[in-house]
């Protein structure tokens, strides 16, 4: 059996009671980054697991390794470093590797930046469109306009790298609907979370002002 299995993004009190009983109970873990796992089980105070290192650059070959030990009736977990696993974060090559064997899945839900973001927002999110993180060259302009006729709520990552060149770009594009509104929330579930609701027109006077350390998600209203 695979267990996905998602972590906190911030604050340890968000792991689910499931997750503390499938972290505990499994044979081996695979991870994005085994020392931010083995922090996390000693954190949570669970017991020590064999950590298996599946990130963005392994060799997928290695997922036939893992599929060989599931054949074998192991029962293994894949978390990320924080939040649910393949969400802009390593996952998916293993579990469709998985699926395609036929072998068992189970998931185990638990936060996702991008759902908290949202759900804080205030924005109506019956429908919404998840960019993840925005492309930095090839298809970036692109995707930006595509934004301008976009009625569902808009979310997506960024880095404190580029959240404030990406929230001027931003301001650019949508000048002449200045009434959107946008949502800046960092550190969610954090001591620093802060959740900034503004528009596009009072955009660059928020930016002026705002701290650009941590994580950050971004949700734009639909035109
Ligand atoms: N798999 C994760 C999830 O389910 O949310 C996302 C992983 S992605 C590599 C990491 C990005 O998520 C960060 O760069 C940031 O944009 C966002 N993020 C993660 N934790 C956050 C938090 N506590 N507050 C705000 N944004 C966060």
């Amino acid at each position: 059996m695979l267990s996905i299995v998602s972590t906190p993004i911030g604050n340890l009190g968000d792991i689910t009671l499931r997750a503390i009983e499938t972290l505990t109970k499994c044979d081996a873990i695979v991870c994005e980054d085994t020392r931010v796992t083995g922090q996390l089980l000693h954190l949570l105070n669970l017991p020590k697991k064999e950590l298996i290192s599946f990130h963005g650059y392994t060799n997928p070959e290695k997922a036939d390794v893992i599929i060989e030990r599931l054949k074998n009736n192991q029962h293994l977990c894949i978390v990320s470093d924080a939040g649910t696993p393949a969400i802009s974060d390593p996952g998916f090559v293993l579990i469709s590797k998985v699926r395609a064997t036929g072998l068992p899945i189970e998931v185990i839900p638990g936060p996702s930046a991008f759902l908290a973001a949202l759900s804080a927002s205030g924005l109506p999110i019956n429908q919404f469109v998840y960019l993840g993180f925005l492309p930095l060259k090839k298809g970036r302009q692109t995707l930006l306009k595509s934004l301008i006729n976009e009625e569902r709520t808009i979310v997506f990552y960024e880095s404190p790298h580029r959240i404030q060149k990406t929230l001027s770009e931003l301001a650019t594009i949508l000048a002449d609907q200045p009434k959107r509104p946008i949502v800046i929330a960092r550190e969610l579930t954090k001591m620093h979370e802060e959740v900034r609701c503004t528009t596009i027109g009072e955009l660059k006077a928020v930016t002026e002002v705002m701290t650009v350390k941590g994580e950050f998600v971004v949700v734009v209203g639909g035109k």
